[in-house]
């Protein structure tokens, strides 16, 4: 059985702060431990269901956030940049089940942890079919070409209830509870760990949802920019469309949830020239 690892940072127990978790931060270092405490906790629940390859991806910022030889389970290590599939570089049909470990809530979801959606400078909301989605539901779009179910995603209370509108849903494991944006109250690391570890059984046995998340064709993706500049650079690439009335959105879609994912990352680096 093989388990595809995407990491995120901002939704590890303990972590309400930048600082704790981008290079040169003063708390860096800590964050990095409570991070790889978590994947390696998800990573041994795992291996207690059977599984016996993984592949982690390093997701966050830099993308070199987790020291190679401490990963459990012999994982291989996907990590810096660039990557043309980001969050969900290496992913393949070979694999059995995805989780998502340290994943955050969406840019406007309430009491989420240093929420946003891919760049917190240009993307205020991403909408697919109508309903305002976060990380995990973006990556579902290579999930759903690669046909891999999304087994277990831990992170905050808000990014829990937002995965869990996933269909078929994933397992989630809530490790805080957000105060605010930059406020939290965390499960110690080691009750986080434990959680994890059982979520991560769970998830490859009992909970095991019936298949890979799924996109109706003439999936409709709207992402509304932080200014109308981002939304109209985005409109220079084929395929994607200005929305009539709403200056700082944009609209683009189809059939292949792959090309569709790729169009959004292509929007997300192309907005990054327009950042202050
Ligand atoms: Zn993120």
């Amino acid at each position: 059985m093989k388990v595809y690892i995407s990491t995120d940072f901002e939704g590890v127990a303990g972590i309400v702060d930048w600082d704790q978790i981008l290079i040169g931060g003063h708390d860096y270092e800590m964050g990095r431990r409570l991070l790889l405490g978590e994947l390696n906790a998800a990573i041994d629940g795992a291996l207690a269901a059977g599984a016996d390859a993984f592949v982690v991806n390093d997701s966050h910022s830099t993308m070199r956030n987790l020291p190679p030889d401490e990963l459990h389970g012999e994982a291989t290590l996907i990590s810096g940049k660039h990557k043309p599939l980001y969050m969900m570089e290496g992913l393949d049909a070979t694999f059995d089940a995805i989780f998502f470990i340290g994943y955050h809530g969406s840019m406007g979801a309430s009491q989420a942890v240093l929420s946003h959606s891919y760049n917190p400078r240009a993307i205020w909301e991403a909408r697919i079919n109508g309903e305002v989605v976060g990380e995990a539901a973006l990556n579902a779009l290579v999930a759903a070409h690669y046909g891999v179910p999304i087994a277990l995603v831990t992170g905050d209370e808000a990014t829990i209830a937002e995965a869990t509108r996933l269909a078929p849903p994933p397992h989630g494991v809530a490790v805080k509870r957000g105060v605010s944006r930059t406020a939290a109250a965390s499960l110690h690391p080691t009750e986080a760990r434990r959680r994890i570890h059982q979520g991560a059984r769970l998830a490859l046995t009992e909970a095991k949802p019936a298949s890979a998340p799924s996109f109706a064709p003439g999936t409709r993706v709207e992402l509304t920019f932080l200014t109308a500049d981002m939304a109209e650079m985005c409109a220079w690439i084929p395929g994607v469309e200005l929305v009539a009335g709403q200056p700082r959105t944009v609209a683009f879609g189809g059939d292949d949830p792959l090309a569709i994912f790729r169009t959004f990352v292509t929007l997300v680096m192309l907005t990054r020239a327009l950042v202050e």
